[in-house]
């Protein structure tokens, strides 16, 4: 997200304080919470919501959340403005569910956000979630009503005329993948993995028919990609590269977000007008979808530009905005 202005001067993006309307833990690692307020009315996708990807602004430690401005148009701008200790910190998410009210305009963001609770292996989003109540406050960066960000506005789920996808995730992937399924068309064919901490994580998911929705629970003690990258692997025939993946072998590069128009390590993208049979949309822990990439481009020569490869979260380093 840039934060850029259209020709209009009506800036981009919503920076929007939002109210907590509800908060269910919708199981043991997962707590969804609802957001409204005035604000938030004029925030809405250009088009379906797919993966759309929003800014939360967490409070510091003092609970109080910092005075952005809300009418420069510049969302970074007015966050870096204030003085680090009263900033807090800003993450992103993804929208589970949008709705808004045709007449009102009255607008809910359900977000899920997963507890990762553990000593050491904690942050404030987390951390915030876990004690999230009705009617405390944060600010919600995302896109405005009628005004397309910009290609997709912050949704790269595009799978062009492909007949049919495979999406991989964990469980920070796992509420952009759901409403990917709910939103798409329902003679979407293909399949889903979905990494979760445990069996109990396992959420509803109203997919078309025609998608394999698989759920891969990991066992407590398991790395993340354990399962999930065995059962990419095995699906797509690769078994000699199961012996390969080290899953200790964290490198200390940043989160790796390659899409078909876009490359974090500067690769130049070769455009082909060859219709994709098939489209990946693969995103979590970045070394796990970093291990996928390599066997899916190297080793099984799948087109870089059928392939939407997103580093989430990464092992061991806290996210700066
Ligand atoms: C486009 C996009 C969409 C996203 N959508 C969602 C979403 O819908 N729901 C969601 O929960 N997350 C989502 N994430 C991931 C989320 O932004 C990160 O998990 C973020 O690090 C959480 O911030 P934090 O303050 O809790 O932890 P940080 O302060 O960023 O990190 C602190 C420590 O926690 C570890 N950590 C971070 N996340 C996890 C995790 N999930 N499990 C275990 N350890 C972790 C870090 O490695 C670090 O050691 C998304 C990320 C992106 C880029």
């Amino acid at each position: 997200m840039s934060a850029e202005t259209t020709t209009t001067e009506r800036p981009t993006y919503v920076l929007a304080r939002a109210e907590v309307l509800a908060v269910s833990r919708v199981s043991p690692n997962f707590v969804r919470v609802t957001f409204g307020g005035d604000e938030l009315f004029e925030f809405c996708t250009p088009g379906e919501v797919f993966d759309s990807r929003i800014k939360l602004v967490f409070p510091p430690a003092s609970g109080i959340l910092p005075p952005l401005d809300r009418d420069t148009g510049d969302w970074w701008g007015s966050y870096l403005a204030v003085p680090e200790e009263e900033r807090g910190s800003m993450r992103t998410y993804s929208v589970r569910d949008l709705r808004v009210d045709p007449v009102t305009a009255a607008t809910e963001v359900d977000v899920d956000f997963v507890l990762h609770l553990a000593p050491g292996l904690s942050g404030p989003a987390s951390r915030w979630a876990d004690a999230a109540a009705v009617g405390q406050e944060l600010f919600v960066v995302g896109p405005r009503r009628g005004v397309p960000a910009d290609a997709h506005g912050g949704a790269e789920f595009a799978p062009g005329s492909a007949p049919s996808v495979v999406l991989v995730g964990d469980e920070t992937a796992a509420p952009a993948i759901a409403r990917i399924l709910e939103d798409a068309p329902r003679d979407l064919r293909g399949i889903a993995f979905l990494e979760v901490p445990s069996a109990e994580d396992v959420l509803p998911i109203d997919a078309p028919a025609g998608v394999e929705v698989r759920w891969l629970p990991r066992t407590a003690g398991e790395l993340h990609g354990f399962e999930v990258i065995p059962a990419v692997l095995s699906y797509l025939g690769d078994a000699d590269a199961l012996q390969e993946i080290d899953l200790t072998d964290v490198d200390t590069e940043d989160l790796l977000w390659e899409t078909p128009d876009y490359s974090g390590l500067g690769e130049e993208i070769a455009v082909t007008d060859a219709p994709a049979e098939r489209y990946f949309w693969i995103a979590g822990e970045s070394s796990v979808v970093t291990t996928l990439r390599r066997h899916l481009v190297k080793d099984l020569g799948i087109d870089r530009s059928q392939v939407a490869f997103m580093g989430y979260w990464r092992r061991g380093v806290a996210m700066r905005g």
